[in-house]
């Protein structure tokens, strides 16, 4: 099962997320069949997500980041909810590019150049939306730079997806560090020191590390405390009954429409994969509903 610790370090002046999500990432793979560098891509967006789901304070509050580059991928989509379970998508799951210059998969040929936009449905009238341009492509630079200049919450973000030869997933992971209001520049150059010496997350887990051991690994010497851990996973909430609940909201008119055209509907859910098909009778029946 997929995890996420959350603690706090240098007496509260450090709060601190690390996950290992390869569950998370390997569920993307059996879904959208993903290639190696739309596995790392999509993978390290779920796991970034899944973090951000936590951070929000309302049980109810509904996360979606939103990639939206001109490169291959065509963009990516990923919700999260407040106890971190996600899912997500990328228009074009199957994109094959060439390892780049540092012999790594090329998640910024995928993504390319445009916005990562963040938006949170906090149940109020106007969902929160934060937007900056991608500065890497790469998705964790992308989104310590979000978190810093859009959250105005310094941090620093590190994403990492391992896929194995068979393109299963061997490891997946990150952290999520941030400086509260009482950190003081001395403490952030030791820790952008210790952060530039560290091992990759993929490297670590690799290794056969856990979330703890990379947060002694890390964080060793600024004195981490684990608040709590969270079990997190992909999960797609899709059913026939929200389907036909939707395309009844869509309303009488429209679903004449379908019936008069079409004779059935085909619904698909882009989380999960999954076809919902409605014939003339399905639709005969959900006008007749809405008649009542
Ligand atoms: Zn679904």
């Amino acid at each position: 099962m997929s995890y996420v610790l959350r603690g706090t370090a240098a007496e509260g002046s450090i709060r601190f997320f690390f996950a290992d999500t390869k569950d998370i990432v390997e569920k993307a793979y059996e879904y959208h069949n993903t290639s190696p560098v739309i596995s790392a891509a999509l993978g390290r967006t779920l796991t970034v997500s899944s973090i951000m789901g936590l951070m929000l304070k309302g049980e109810k509050d509904i996360l979606t980041v939103q990639i939206k580059g001109d490169g291959p991928v065509g963009g990516i989509t990923v919700t999260a909810d407040s106890k971190g379970i996600v899912k997500g998508y990328a228009v074009n799951p199957h994109v094959d590019l060439p390892l780049n210059k540092y012999g790594k998969l090329d998640v910024y040929g995928a993504v390319g150049n445009g916005s990562l936009i963040v938006i949170k449905d906090l149940g109020l009238k106007e969902p929160y939306v934060g937007q900056v341009p991608l500065i890497s492509g790469e998705i964790a630079e992308d989104f310590t730079y979000y978190f810093t200049v859009s959250e105005q919450v310094p941090s620093a973000v590190s994403l990492g997806v391992l896929v194995d030869v068979d393109l299963s997933i061997k490891q997946a992971g990150g952290f999520v560090l941030q400086m509260m209001p009482d950190c003081d520049d001395e403490l952030i150059t030791r820790l952008e020191r210790r952060l530039g010496a560290a091992p990759s997350v993929t490297s670590m887990l690799d290794s056969g590390m856990t979330c703890e051991d990379m947060i002694q690994r890390v964080l060793h010497d600024f004195d981490p405390v684990i608040l709590d851990k969270t079990e997190v996973e992909y999960k797609c909430s899709c059913s026939r009954e929200k389907v036909t609940r939707a395309l009844m909201n869509v309303g009488k008119k429209e679903l004449t429409d379908m019936l008069e055209t079409d004779k059935k509907a085909n619904v698909h859910c882009r989380f999960c994969n999954t076809d919902y098909d409605f014939d003339e009778n399905d639709l005969k029946n959900m006008i007749a509903a809405l008649d009542n």
